[in-house]
């Protein structure tokens, strides 16, 4: 079997996805054959300079061609949130398989639209939640299976980065719910709400507060100020369906943090620490054994750990950003292969996103919101 991958967006993601979609067969071995049929950006010199160097056959500048083009069989949405759902409709519509960027959209009810799209349509989709597929995060879900921190009671989470910390920051259109939907929640507390469902569920109610810390920015052009419309820093206490409680805190406004999405799951006999920036790690604390040997050991991930050993035989010699980034590719080839719903799917792109619009209510209506 062999798939035709068009790519539509050249910037940050794009990149990543084209490297991951080069990548995948080579370092799996056992995946569909991948095409890379054509790439898509502004202006079509962009287009085609990319093309050449990801290896792209055709280079367009025309997103809604790539998708009427028969041999196209997978679409991947990299282009900014405000034009994934036009994109991916037209796509599913088209009966394409869609490997999109998260957020899926700007507000509930798009998501909800597209969701609903997906569920009648014939392709399979998957949203770019890459933090799931690290295989150390993984093992932490298994050893919550195994009981190896007794029955999980608390989870606590944040997500933060410090690329609007800055009070001299021009205004820039991720200021503006229109174009870019929520602020840190829709950039960064997603990826927050991903994590806290692999280890504790989904999310039933919440409390949450929002802030904005620079009410207004000075406009590039020198003409004024903008105010700014999302927030900076987002807080949620939350319970689960499960019944046991968490809290997520969200900013792209901390100076110092460049990709910190921190997490612990409290247990009833032990507990467990994950860090993005240290991404191969996790820190687990068991109470077993004589009280003065307890303390917190470091599981540094290997081969042992599926699908470490793909990439490297040796343990310790640590996985990176772009190779969970394969690892997404590889789960969605695979599913188209074997008939199968890939995962993180639309559907389950909307349960994590509900989170940070209910974060959002609760935030400006001042009440708890229930999922
Ligand atoms: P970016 O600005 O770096 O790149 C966007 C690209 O889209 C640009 O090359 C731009 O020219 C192109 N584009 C815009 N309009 C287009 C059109 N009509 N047709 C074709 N191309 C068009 O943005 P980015 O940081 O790559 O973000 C893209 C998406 O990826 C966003 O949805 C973002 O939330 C998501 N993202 C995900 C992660 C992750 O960890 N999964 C990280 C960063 C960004």
């Amino acid at each position: 079997m062999a798939l035709s991958l068009g790519l539509i967006g050249g910037g940050f993601m794009g990149k990543a996805h084209a490297l991951a979609y080069r990548a995948a067969g080579a370092v799996f071995g056992d995946l569909p054959e991948v095409r890379l049929a054509t790439f898509c950006d502004l202006p079509h010199d962009t287009a085609e300079t990319l093309a050449d160097q990801f290896g792209f056959a055709q280079a367009t500048d025309d997103w809604q061609a790539l998708i009427d083009d028969p041999i196209i069989d997978i679409v991947s949405i990299t282009v900014p949130n405000a034009l994934h759902k036009t994109i991916a409709l037209a796509a599913l519509a088209a009966g394409k398989h869609i490997h999109c960027e998260k957020p899926l959209s700007l507000t509930l009810p798009d998501a909800q639209e597209m969701e609903a799209a997906a569920r009648k349509a014939t392709g399979r989709t998957l949203v770019g939640y890459n933090y799931l597929h690290n295989p150390i995060v993984r093992l932490a879900r298994r050893l919550i299976d195994e009981g190896e921190i007794g029955r999980p009671v608390h989870f606590r989470g944040w997500v933060d980065e410090d690329y609007q910390a800055d009070p001299d920051l021009p205004w820039s259109w991720r200021a503006r719910r229109a174009d870019a939907g929520l602020g840190t929640l829709g950039d960064l507390g997603c990826h927050l709400v991903s994590m806290s469902n692999l280890m504790m569920g989904p999310i039933d109610s919440l409390v949450a507060d929002t802030q904005i810390i620079h009410e207004t920015r000075s406009l590039p052009d020198g003409s004024g100020e903008a105010p700014v419309e999302n927030e900076d820093t987002a807080s949620a206490i939350v319970r689960y369906a499960s019944g046991a409680q968490g809290t997520l805190c969200s900013s792209r406004s901390a100076w110092g943090r460049k990709n910190k999405l921190d997490w612990e799951v409290h247990g009833t006999r032990g507990m467990i620490t994950f860090s993005q920036e240290r991404l191969n790690e996790l820190q687990i604390y068991t109470a077993d054994g004589p009280r003065d040997r307890q303390g917190f050991r470091t599981i540094l991930a290997g081969p042992e750990h599926a699908p470490y050993g793909n990439f490297c035989p040796a343990p310790g010699h640590q996985l990176g950003f772009g190779d969970l980034k394969t690892i997404e590719v590889a789960s969605l080839l695979r599913a188209i292969a074997n008939g199968e719903e890939a995962s993180p799917s639309f559907t389950d792109a909307l349960a994590f996103e509900s989170a940070i619009h209910a974060i959002d209510t609760s935030a400006r209506e001042g009440r708890r919101v229930t999922l």
